[in-house]
C-alpha cells in the first residue's frame, strides 16, 4: 500500500524515533508546530478514527499509554496536547491514523 506511514513504521522511510514497539511507533513531526511536536502512529493501517471500532481500537488505549511514558520521559511536566486529525475539515494530511503530541508553549484555545 502506498501509505507514507507505513512506509516510516515498516522502516522504508527514516525518521527520528523516539519509542518503537510492537504495536506502535513514534517519531518526531518533520515539520514541528510546537518545540516538541512528534506522531504516535499505529504499526498497522487504519486511515482516520472513523475505522475504529470495538475490534481494533484497544491501540488507542495503547497510544494514550505510550505517550504518558514518552511525556514523562521527555518531562513534559507543563503539560501537552494530543491531536487527532480526521478526515478533510479535521485538517488530516496523511491517511494514516497519527496522535499529534504538541508541547514546549502555552497552546491556544479554540484550534483554528
Ligand atoms: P495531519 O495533518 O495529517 O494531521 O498530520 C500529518 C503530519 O505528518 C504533519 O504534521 C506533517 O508535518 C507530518 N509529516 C508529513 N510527512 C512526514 C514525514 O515524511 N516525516 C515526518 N516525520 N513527519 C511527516
Ligand atoms: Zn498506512
Amino acid at each position: 500500500m502506498d501509505c507514507l506511514f507505513c512506509k516510516i513504521a515498516a522502516g522504508e522511510i527514516p525518521s527520528n524515533k523516539i519509542y518503537e514497539d510492537d504495536r506502535v511507533l513514534a517519531f518526531y513531526d518533520i515539520d514541528p508546530q510546537a518545540p516538541v511536536h512528534f506522531l504516535v502512529i499505529p504499526k498497522t493501517h487504519i486511515k482516520c478514527a472513523d475505522d475504529l471500532n470495538e475490534e481494533n481500537a484497544g491501540i488507542v488505549a495503547h497510544v494514550y499509554a505510550v505517550i504518558a511514558k514518552i511525556a514523562a520521559e521527555l518531562g513534559l511536566s507543563k503539560g501537552y496536547r494530543i491531536v487527532n486529525n480526521c478526515g478533510e475539515d479535521g485538517g488530516q494530511t496523511v491517511g494514516h491514523l497519527h496522535f499529534h503530541v504538541l508541547a514546549g508553549r502555552s497552546l491556544a484555545w479554540p484550534p483554528g
